[in-house]
């Protein structure tokens, strides 16, 4: 590793670790400019960095590196059984960035990666060519699955050059899921009827306490807004739900929020869906023994781990009762476990 700066502090990311074969890419060079005030390190590999033995997840999270790298091999990756998929045959989630700003209990990144740094892969371009051999066919790219690539615009761009990408496709959707309320990077871009972007709610009695570093309900709620003012599909997904003693007053309530501030109608969607995750990443969730999610007697089938089938049939007719108060049935899309 060597050092290329030495720099006062910065806001955020202290360190910028660099592979040595990006140097050259023009989102490096974008990047190294944004991070004047960053540690820059060279390293060879990123699995030097992300990868290093006994790191502390918890520890990392309150101090987050960058590391920029080439991805080699496959971006998209087949769309899985914990996710929607809307009906798209062609149904996948890319991959270019590994990790996410925010720290949320129950997210499974704490039991997928050995290490709470983020990953950008400059290369964008190898995705696109990836993804452009599917497009004989229509085809749905969740680009936001398992980190939140809004949340972290302002630094990389990607989500933008994702969408001037779609523009070009016909047979291309994206889905873009986040928790930011960053809806500013995307104020000059034209909507576009192929990309739905998904604001992920929660009570914020469970955002304060599950979803740590995220914003608040009321500024998720305002950049979902604004989105929908400025002509975007948007979709909202109180997705997970998570079962505490006050669920129903927490998510009745919330319900009751959305929609006084959000007309039903100018809503392309809702989706409602209880916690879920696959069982052994909630073996490392209770390794780490950071939250009371982790250790909820929950039931397992499959491999796949979810809330007893009473309470999660309870969440749902709960959700269902107060949504459809508002927005109609065919506007509500729920994930339920297959039986
Ligand atoms: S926002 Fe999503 S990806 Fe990021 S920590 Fe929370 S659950 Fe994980």
């Amino acid at each position: 590793m060597k050092s290329i700066s030495q720099p006062s502090s910065p806001k955020l990311f202290s360190h910028l670790y660099v592979e040595k074969k990006v140097l050259e890419h023009p989102q490096t060079i974008k990047m190294i400019e944004k991070f004047d005030r960053s540690h820059v390190i060279v390293i060879d590999h990123y699995k030097e960095v992300f990868n290093r033995p006994n790191q502390s997840f918890a520890a990392q999270s309150t101090a987050k590196k960058l590391i920029l790298a080439h991805k080699e091999g496959k971006f998209l990756h087949n769309g899985s059984q914990y996710s929607d998929g809307f009906g798209f045959e062609n149904f996948f989630y890319a991959s270019t960035l590994m990790g996410c700003l925010y720290d949320c209990d129950y997210c499974y990144l704490q039991g997928l990666y050995p290490s709470a740094n983020t990953v950008l892969f400059v290369n964008l371009e190898d995705a696109f060519a990836e993804v452009a051999t599917h497009l004989s066919n229509p085809t749905l790219i969740a680009t936001s699955y398992d980190t939140d690539t809004l949340a972290i615009e302002s630094l990389t761009g990607q989500t933008i050059q994702w969408l001037e990408f779609a523009e070009r496709y016909e047979t291309l959707h994206l889905e873009i899921r986040t928790k930011s309320a960053n809806f500013k990077p995307l104020e000059m871009i034209t909507p576009n009827k192929r990309v739905t972007l998904a604001w992920t709610l929660s009570p914020q009695t469970i955002i304060e306490r599950y979803e740590h570093a995220t914003p608040s309900l009321d500024a998720r709620l305002k950049a979902a807004k604004n989105a929908i003012d400025a002509g975007w599909n948007v979709r909202l997904c109180i997705d997970p739900v998570i079962y505490t003693e006050q669920f129903e007053a927490l998510y009745v309530e919330l319900i009751d929020k959305l929609f006084t501030q959000i007309p039903a109608h100018t809503l392309h969607q809702l989706t409602l869906g209880s916690f879920r995750m696959s069982q052994s990443h909630l073996r490392s969730l209770k390794k780490l023994r950071r939250s009371d999610i982790a250790f909820y007697p929950y039931s397992v089938k499959d491999e796949m781990v979810t809330y007893p089938e009473a309470i999660e049939a309870r969440i749902l007719e709960t959700l269902l009762a107060k949504a459809t108060q508002f927005i109609p049935l065919g506007k509500i899309r729920t994930w339920q476990r297959q039986s």
